[in-house]
Parts: structure tokens; sequence; C-alpha cells
């Protein structure tokens, strides 16, 4: 059965949805809007782990996104005069399920979003080709759009959006990302808020010039006032800087609805003399164009679906991205939500209830965090000595696999295997 679908967030999974969607069944009628004036193709490396990687060969990408990965050839710990005190390599796929901070599969999120929402695009045309364009569906993405209101019920949701316009649709699917405006108003206030389970830390995210001599590693530095840097320069010709605080929680939450002028204020003063580099990838933040912050957390619920309206990705089981595993879920997610819409057929609520229950186990893998973050967030000087020492200790006696309870996934060679659903018509795996 075709259906009238509506998706909120052209980022990583609503594209993604659309690909699996179309294969299925060419007739749905698939509408994307996305609030960003165009494709948002902002932010920084992302990690394919897992599961992922089986989804993506499925989907025919894999080696367009191999093709794509950074050149990242690990990570060094750095003290405050830039002395390397840690050293930490790559982790592969094939040896302990791409644990550690470099893994194998590291794309840009730009990169990432643009293949899939290119991949949607071209299915459509080709599909458009072959089938015509009359009663054979079709998939329209809207940018500089978003949705005002929901009138939710089992038949169906009624949508009011940004421009005036109101339609009716058989599903809608929330996929705009951590703080996802679908989920409060489909579940409401208290349930967004019980969902929201922030980690007491605050990132910010953006790009500056290389400049010569920064080298193909990630580099970390632990500040006192329990503040943390780190920069990746891959093989690209900026540099990327994070900055994460795990203090004055509040006052950044409230920053982060500012001007981005005024968060940048913010993040200057609380990072200003902190040590290393920090005031020159500071000096950058002007003139950078693709500045994202945000609180990082954890989004838990019990369902994530009401009525027609169902959440995917970051929007319904944000893993953090002390995790890595954000997208390797928006995936699973991606994947699960189109083959049992494809199994169920008519029987939407079936579907949802079974994308309900069926990647459970690989979420809750991909949500294991480290049991305290607050660790790297030492405050004093003796608290980041105590850090480095570890790190140096981890690193000096190979057990980079150690490392894997500080930056947790889920094991491949335990974990869950994505289910076969020869209704989404994809390559094997
Ligand atoms: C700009 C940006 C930068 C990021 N950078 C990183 C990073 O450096 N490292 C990392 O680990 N993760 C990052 N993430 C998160 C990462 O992309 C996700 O964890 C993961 O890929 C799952 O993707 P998603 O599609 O569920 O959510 P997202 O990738 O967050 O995509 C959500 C999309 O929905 C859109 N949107 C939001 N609200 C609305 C609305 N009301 N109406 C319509 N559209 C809306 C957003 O603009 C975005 O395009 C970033 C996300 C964004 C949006």
């Amino acid at each position: 059965m075709s259906l009238n679908i509506l998706v909120v967030g052209a980022g990583v999974a609503g594209p993604a949805l659309a690909v699996f969607l179309q294969s299925a069944n060419p007739k749905h009628n698939i509408t994307i809007v996305e609030r960003y004036p165009l494709l948002r193709v902002a932010g920084q490396q992302i990690d394919l782990k897992s599961q992922g990687i089986p989804i993506l060969k499925k989907m025919g990408l894999l080696e367009t996104v191999k093709a794509l990965c950074v050149a990242e050839k690990g990570a060094d710990v750095v003290d405050t005069n830039g002395k390397l005190v840690a050293h930490f390599g790559i982790n592969k796929a094939a040896e302990g399920g791409q644990r550690g901070l470099t893994s194998e599969y590291e794309i840009m999120r730009g990169d990432l979003v643009d293949v899939l929402y290119q991949r949607s695009l071209k299915q459509r045309e080709e599909i458009n080709k072959e089938l015509g364009t009359e009663g054979t569906g079709s998939l329209t993405y809207e940018f500089g759009k978003t949705v005002t209101s929901l009138d939710n019920s089992d038949e169906g949701v009624d949508v009011n959006f940004s421009d005036g316009q109101k339609k009716r649709y058989d599903l809608v699917v929330g996929a705009d990302g951590q703080g996802s405006r679908t989920r409060k108003m489909a579940f409401g206030q208290d349930g967004n808020d019980e969902a929201f389970n922030s980690i007491g830390v605050h990132t910010a995210y953006y790009s500056i010039p290389r400049v010569e001599g920064e080298g193909e590693m990630a580099q970390l530095f632990f500040s006192t006032g329990s503040r943390f840097v780190m920069t990746r320069n891959s093989d690209r010709p900026m540099t990327q800087v994070y900055l994460f605080i795990m203090k004055d929680s509040e006052r950044f939450r409230t920053v982060h609805r500012e001007t981005i002028e005024k968060q940048k204020e913010v993040w200057r003063e609380s990072f200003k003399g902190a040590g290393w580099q920090t005031d020159r990838l500071l000096a950058g933040l002007s003139s950078c164009q693709d500045w994202y912050a945000h609180e990082i957390a954890q989004i838990k619920m019990k369902s994530w679906y009401t009525g027609r309206v169902v959440l995917l990705g970051d929007a319904g089981y944000s893993p953090s991205p002390f995790t890595g595993m954000g997208t390797t879920a928006s995936l699973v997610g991606a994947y699960i939500l189109a083959g049992e819409l494809a199994r169920n057929g008519k029987n939407v609520g079936a579907a949802l209830e079974n994308y309900n229950q069926i990647p459970r186990p690989p979420i809750d893998e991909c949500q294991r965090m480290p049991s305290s973050v607050g660790k790297f967030f030492p405050t004093s000087k003796v608290g980041v000595w105590i850090l480095n020492k570890s790190a140096w200790a981890l690193a000096g006696l190979r057990l980079d696999e150690r490392i894997a309870r500080w930056f947790p996934a889920p094991k491949q060679e335990t974990g869950w295997k994505i289910p076969e659903y020869p209704e989404l018509n994809l390559e094997k795996a």
C-alpha cells in the first residue's frame, strides 16, 4: 500500500529513510521538510560503526562513503605545552567492533548527508524514468520550512506548516535531531522533558583554516575548569575545533537560545587562557561559518510513536556524540522503520509497534555511556595531571582496548544482527 508520508528533517535519518521507502514502494508520496534554507551540511567527523556498515552496504553506498572517509591516523593527547602525553591508533572494523576515538569509517557529516540526499533524488529520477510521473509516487524536499502544529490520530495527521499550508498525512516521521520539535508537539512538553537526559556537558563545533604543521592526528587537550578541547585535521584543509565544558549548565542552556554572536562571545570568554593552542583556536571563532553548539544529551523514550507520528534517529534515541553511535543508530532506525512499513502493508499501527520493539537492543547498546563522564572534565591541575597520566599508562601499555570502555560501542561480534527485509529490494550485505 502506498502512503502519504511527511518526514521532518533532512539530516542523516530523513534522506536515508526516503531511500529505503522508495526502494520498497516507489508509489509512496514522500515530502521532506527541512528548517534550514538549504541542505544543512555543517558538522564535523561522524562515525559509522557496527550495524551501520552492512546497512550502507545494502544501500549500495559503502564504497562511496569509503572514498569520502577522512584520513585520520589516530589521536594524541597533549599537555598545555603541546607535549605528547599519549598516542592512540585507529580502531579497525575487524578488531573489536570499531571502538575508540578514531574508527575506520569516519566521514564528515556534511558529506554523508549529501550522499544520502543525492541518492534519494537519483533514485526518484530513475523511478520516474521507468514508471513515468503520473500516480507513481513522489519525493519532494522543501527547505526553509517547518511544522508548526500537528493534529494526530490513529488514522492520520493534520499538519500546519510555517508557510501557512495545511495538509493531511498517513504518517509523520520526526527526523529533526536531538532537539526535535516534532517530539515536543507529538508527546507534549512533559514527554519531551522526560525524554531529554542531559549529560551535563555543553559542546561547540566549528572549523578554522588549517595551519602548517598540523598533522593527520586528532589532538586532545584536557584543561582545568572542566574544559576539554579537541582538534581534528585528517586530510582536510580546515581544522575542526571541538570545545566541551562541564560546568555552568544553566548558563549555557540559556546561551544556546541566543544569537550566534552572543554564543561565540560566551564560549570565547569561558575558554580564554585554557592553555595549549586554545587562544589561537578561539581567534578563529569570529570568522567561522559553521558554528554549531548544543547541550549533550541522550534521548530515551518508552515509545517512539504515538498515533501516526513516529520519531527517527536523534529525535527518538540520540545516544550523544560521546558514544559516536548517533549515525549508526539513525541508519538502523531508518532501515527497520521502512522494513516494517513494507512488511505490514496497510497495517501501519503494527509496523510502528514492531519498529518500537525490534531495534531496542542495538539502540540500547548505542546508548551505553562511560560510567562517569565527569572524570574527563577535571577541575584542577592535579585532576588534569592524573587524567594525563592515566592516558599515558593506557597508551604506553598498548591497552587501547581499555579506551573502548571510555567510548563504548556495540560489539559487532556479539551484537545484534540486522533483520532481513526482502521487501526493501536492497543489495545483499
Ligand atoms: C548541524 C549539525 C552538526 C552536527 N555535527 C555533529 C558532529 O560534529 N559530530 C557528531 O557526532 N554529531 C553531529 N551532529 C549530529 C549527527 O548528525 C546525528 O547524531 C546523527 O547523524 C543522526 O542524524 P539525524 O538525522 O537523526 O539528526 P541530525 O543530523 O541532527 O539532523 C536533523 C535535521 O533536522 C533539521 N531540523 C531540526 N529541527 C527541524 C524542524 N523543526 N523542522 C525541520 N527540520 C528540522 C536539522 O536542520 C537537521 O538537518 C550534528 C547535527 C547537526 C544538525
